[in-house]
């Protein structure tokens, strides 16, 4: 088996830009240089914001910047009973409960003045005030198209562990990257692991996913760093192994800033149309 298996993992939600194509090349080359596997991903867990030309798009996109890759490309919409086998999991432990709060609720609940604080943000989003966690009886039957929150403590409470850690290597060295565990109730908080629109989340299909493709090193963008520990975490809980990770620069545009799905200006389409060569993306994107 190859010692070095990697994976590009889009969301056919956009067309694919210089950010994706830097983060795809990067783990390609990556792979080829070690003489290990490269493997793809279709992250269509969102059934409400992904559409199947997308995703001939990436196929499109990738092979014409010269990108092929070892297997079978993976969906998770052909996963969903490997995720429901994990929530129920985490069901029977007690770790789940339904949440029914909007977005509004959340904010509303947070910045209340008895709560004392202002709300924090966390990797996903308003850190959740707790407002359903005591609500249901967990002993009842799993909670069928209903938000699943994670709850924090117990979760680490299960898990007996005073950090989590996991290995960095974007610096060339290996570095060891920890996070206390009452910072994971602080600063991260009860997250959804299952939406009330479509059964599971990225934090539980990627570990998930990673988990069942071999994955040794994840090679991704710095923004999705500080969501990294929720991944070790949810590891931990479902008995899975921790990879390498290496969060790579982002590209951003001549403002600065990071480039979005809908920068069409960017979008490799847009490239190949105006008459670009894989060569000319490489050197845009710095490799
Ligand atoms: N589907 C995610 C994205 O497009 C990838 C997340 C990951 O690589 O873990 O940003």
């Amino acid at each position: 088996m190859a010692d070095f298996i990697t994976r590009f993992a889009p969301s056919p939600t956009g067309p694919l830009h210089l950010g994706h194509a830097y983060s795809a090349l990067l783990a390609h080359d990556m792979a080829h240089a070690t003489g290990g596997k490269f493997l793809l991903r279709i992250e269509d867990i969102d059934h409400t914001r992904s559409r199947p030309n997308w995703e001939e798009q990436i196929y499109d996109d990738l092979t014409w910047l010269g990108i092929t890759w070892d297997d079978t490309p993976l969906r998770q919409s052909d996963r969903l009973s490997d995720y429901t086998q994990a929530l129920h999991t985490l069901w029977d432990r007690g770790l789940l409960y339904p949440c029914s709060c909007t977005r509004r609720d959340i904010a509303a609940a947070a910045s209340a003045p008895q709560e004392g604080a202002d709300p924090g943000y966390g990797p996903d989003g308003l850190i959740y005030p707790g407002t359903c966690r005591t609500k249901t009886d967990r002993s009842s039957s799993f909670p069928e198209h209903q938000a699943l929150r994670l709850d924090m403590q117990k979760a680490l409470d299960a898990v007996d562990q005073s950090e989590f850690c996991y290995t960095e290597q974007s610096s060339g060295a290996d570095e060891t990257v920890c996070i206390p565990a009452h910072d994971m109730t602080r600063k991260v908080g009860d997250i959804v692991l299952s939406r009330r629109d479509f059964l599971g989340s990225y934090h539980l299909s990627v570990v998930l996913d990673d988990a069942a493709q071999g994955i040794s090193h994840v090679v991704r963008g710095k923004d999705i760093q500080p969501a990294t520990h929720i991944h070790v975490l949810l590891q931990r809980l479902l008995g899975l192994p921790t990879p390498i990770y290496h969060h790579h620069r982002l590209i951003r545009d001549e403002g600065g800033k990071r480039l979005a799905k809908r920068d069409d200006a960017r979008a490799i389409a847009t490239y190949r149309a105006e008459g670009k060569t894989p060569g000319d993306i490489r050197q845009m994107v710095g490799l």
